[in-house]
């Protein structure tokens, strides 16, 4: 049902006290939108008739909603999407836009059911002026959002972390905005996150002390900061990085806006390798996808993983078991973590995949380091952000402490928040 709105006020559907899952609406009463509509990060292991309730919650959010603004393209962001009625619009950056439209090769294409809307320029919506600012994160193409709405400044961060490649990018957010949503996912897990440039060493020791196999590495084909990382680590260790060719689509796409991006066509250690089911999925959507980033000579030769170990790694996750288990089954392996490992406690199909993999290779099991730094800010980088920044008052979202904001922001007046209440965002309080 349409809920009524006497002023400026917000609702956050979900992630004022967990990680993911995150929809925030905004409203006036002439507008109403949404922020994020993603997935709960633990919803695989929900009962079917949760599931279904969750699904249902989101239908009534996405009911008469004026606009959908999309951070990101992680699941617990748009993972919702799905449920908006044919033709909503939704804004989102171009990365993020082109991300939606290749990954329909996984299932639905959210681009042909949505009105999918790049925002290169400010977009208004109503009495929303929107402007999107590309944050760092571990997720290509990520943006905050800055809102102008009824004489309020309003910006929310999505996720966001200032150690990757793009870190400085927080200093082009807008200043003393009145209300920053901000996200606190590492909030209560203690320690600075180590750098993308910490990665790259990581990986060379790694490649360096096994110098005699073949390096799988399990890692995001859009997190393109640790895809960078990986690749030179391999160029240190004169090594081939191999990607699919999904990653290298990703890959080319992210060099047409950071020309510094390795691809196969301009980057001579790096090479595709082409298992047939994902290629074959991919060529019956578009052919482009695969004819895009093809170049004849970086095709990879399969049989020189058998001959020449120790100069491929090969960027892997577990949809492309098959390929691991069909070429190199006499070839010695050695496996990489670059997740966030606890995707490992999730009760997904891949994921039981390769445990059960694992299980019949123990060896790789008890060797299986983590080569991984987190795609949000630690509590240094989250203060730095408000001082930056400068809000008038924290709104806490993305985090399973929002109760800690308070001790974290002592300067700040922190709203105290939970799921599904009505604020009004003239008084700071709750709407009654
Ligand atoms: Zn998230
Ligand atoms: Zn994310």
């Amino acid at each position: 049902m349409k809920t009524k709105y006497n002023a400026l006020e917000f609702i956050i559907h979900r992630g004022s006290h967990q990680i993911g899952g995150n929809c925030v609406e905004l409203a006036t009463p002439d507008a109403r939108i949404l922020i994020d509509c993603g997935l709960p990060l633990d919803y695989d292991e929900q009962d079917p008739e949760i599931q279904v309730k969750i699904h249902e919650d989101a239908k009534g959010w996405l009911e008469h909603c004026d606009a959908i603004f999309l951070s990101h393209y992680h699941g617990d962001h748009y993972g919702l999407l799905s449920d908006a009625p044919k033709g909503t619009k939704v804004y989102t950056s171009k990365e993020t836009a082109e991300l939606m439209r290749i990954s329909g090769v996984f299932g639905e294409n959210l681009t042909e059911h949505l009105d999918v809307q790049v925002m290169d320029d400010i977009i208004q919506v109503k009495d929303f002026k929107v402007t999107a600012y590309p944050v760092d994160h571990s997720a290509y193409g990520a943006c905050a959002f800055h809102f102008e709405v009824c004489g309020k400044s309003i910006l929310y961060s999505g996720d966001i972390r200032l150690h990757g490649k793009k870190g400085i990018l927080y200093k082009n957010l807008p200043q003393n905005v009145d209300y920053l949503f901000l996200e606190g996912t590492n909030i209560g897990r203690g320690a600075r996150q180590k750098t993308e440039e910490d990665m790259k060493d990581e990986f060379v020791e790694r490649f360096e002390n096994n110098n005699d196999c073949v390096h799988l590495v399990w890692c995001s084909t859009q997190n393109i900061d640790r895809i960078v990382a990986l690749y030179r680590a391999c160029k240190d260790t004169h090594r081939a990085l191999c990607v699919d060719p999904f990653a290298a689509y990703v890959l080319e796409l992210a060099n047409s806006t950071h020309n510094t991006i390795p691809t196969a066509k301009n980057h001579s250690n790096l090479l595709i390798y082409y298992p047939w089911f994902l290629t074959d999925k991919m060529k019956k959507k578009d052919e482009n996808l695969i004819y895009g980033p093809y170049v004849k000579k970086k095709k990879l030769d399969t049989n020189l993983l058998k001959t020449h170990p120790s100069k491929y790694v090969l960027l892997f996750r577990p949809s492309l078991l098959y390929y691991a288990k069909t070429y190199l089954n006499d070839v010695k392996v050695c496996l990489t973590n670059s997740i966030w490992k606890e995707y490992w406690n999730q009760d997904k199909d891949d994921i039981n995949r390769m445990k059960a993999w694992l299980d019949e290779e123990p060896e790789l099991r008890r060797k299986l380091p983590d080569i991984h730094t987190s795609g949000h800010a630690d509590v240094a980088s989250l203060q730095e952000i408000v001082r930056h920044v400068n809000p008038k008052c924290i709104i806490p979202i993305h985090s399973e402490h929002s109760d800690s904001f308070g001790s974290i922001f002592p300067d700040n007046t922190v709203m105290e928040v939970s799921d599904e209440i009505q604020y009004s965002l003239s008084s700071k309080k709750k709407s009654s």
